[in-house]
């Protein structure tokens, strides 16, 4: 079984370029250069030395002790949430922004929900002195303010998406517009592995670096760089990508997604989208999404606006119609819970789109001798507001 995208940019039944004529000329030219760009000695020495020197990587694996005993099982934490900017995004946007500038780009254009890709893409804008504008839900915008404001602080204009829900699938649709009107000087971050092929194969790429991390540092604390689940909160779906990418053809790995299952899976507010979702067109590619009978895209819900998003990507919906990885689901509730008992067991308080990855321990039939590596995507520190405001801690 294949797993990673084929020559025509699918994956099994999924993926594709599904855009407008106007963005042809765009996508086509990342199309043909991705791959030649990416695999050139150049572009890995910057990418590596600036994951290294400028993100912090590689990030720590750590054996959460007071979490193992209370699950009974070894269960290790990748700390993505300790790269520069708080969370997995800015592997991608490094790796982006490098791209773009080979490709003779002068200006970026992104789409946030949480704000922390907004923020890692004004980021390496500020590195690279590349002019920067991110639409971002005005729901999304309220819920996140610092992260706003952050990317003023660091340059970036933040252009408020007003239609629909106002959150970040909207972002995305209004991001796109900008592009088709703007194709030649610009390059379009997107933060997951979401869009039009080449998007969700060469993020995938970039965030890759995390479980090519993971192998080595397991095998340097347990003897072996298999360990028997990863499991991580899937959005669209770029910090799984990364944490599976590795492991997708070591079948005895059990790679779990876990998705926000919003106030319940059959409340009308969910996100869920294995579980509620049906094959359609999304953001350019042919996906698993969450939608109406008639095939009109439905609203989701979630409390972490990074999990806030009807779709996934389609290596995921994929990964998902073969088996290879078993979708999971927690409720807000669930993970709010599962973010302070985190936060009690082993001082670390996490973005509430991780605390989901945690929230699923639970449905897990752990054994004793099993090692667990969860993805700890990003860190709480964004979320405040939304800790205090639920309160029960
Ligand atoms: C954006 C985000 C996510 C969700 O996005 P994926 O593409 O699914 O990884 C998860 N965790 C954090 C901390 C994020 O910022």
């Amino acid at each position: 079984m294949k797993y990673t995208v084929d020559k025509t940019g699918y994956y099994g039944n999924f993926g594709g370029a599904y855009i407008p004529e106007m963005l042809y000329p765009n996508i086509e030219e990342l199309r043909e250069s991705y791959l030649s760009i990416i695999d050139s000695k150049e572009f890995e020495q910057q990418f590596n030395a600036l994951l290294k020197d400028y993100v912090g990587r590689p990030t720590p694996l750590f054996k959460a002790e007071r979490l193992s005993d209370k699950y009974g099982a070894h269960i290790y934490l990748k700390r993505e949430d300790l790269c520069h900017t708080g969370a997995h995004k800015v592997n991608n946007t490094i790796g982006q922004i490098i791209l773009a500038k080979k490709l003779g780009k002068q200006k970026i254009i992104a789409e946030t929900g949480a704000g922390q890709h907004g923020v890692a893409t004004a980021t390496v804008c500020a590195l690279m002195g590349m002019e920067c504008v991110v639409y971002m839900g005005k729901v999304d915008m309220e819920r996140q303010k610092p992260n706003v404001e952050r990317m003023r602080i660091l340059g970036a204009t933040v252009q408020p998406a007003t239609s629909g829900s106002q959150t970040l699938k909207d972002a995305t649709n209004e991001a796109m517009r900008h592009w088709i009107n703007n194709p030649t000087d610009t390059h379009y971050i997107i933060g997951s592995v979401v869009g039009p092929h080449p998007y969700p194969d060469m993020v995938a790429r970039f965030q890759a670096v995390i479980s090519e991390e993971i192998k080595f540092q397991l095998l340097e604390q347990t003897g072996s760089e298999l360990p028997n689940y990863v499991l991580a909160c899937v959005g669209g779906g770029s910090n799984a990508a990364g944490a599976f990418y590795h492991y997708l053809d070591k079948e005895e790995v059990h790679l779990v997604a876990v998705e926000a299952a919003g106030l319940g899976v059959a409340s009308g507010e969910s996100a869920a989208t294995t579980a509620l979702g049906k094959p359609g067109v999304l953001h350019g590619s042919k996906t698993l999404l969450m939608q109406t009978q008639d095939g009109q895209v439905v609203e989701p819900y979630s409390i972490s606006a990074g999990l806030d998003y009807p779709g996934i990507g389609p290596m995921h919906a994929h990964l998902f119609d073969v088996g290879r990885v078993k979708f999971l689901n927690a409720t807000d509730e669930e993970a709010m819970k599962a973010g302070i008992e985190l936060s009690r067991l082993e001082g670390i308080i996490p973005a509430i789109e991780t605390a989901h990855a945690f929230a699923a321990l639970k449905q897990l039939n752990l054994g004793q001798n099993d090692v667990v590596v969860i993805n700890l995507s990003g860190r709480g520190d964004k979320d405040l507001d939304t800790y205090i405001r639920w309160g029960k801690y």
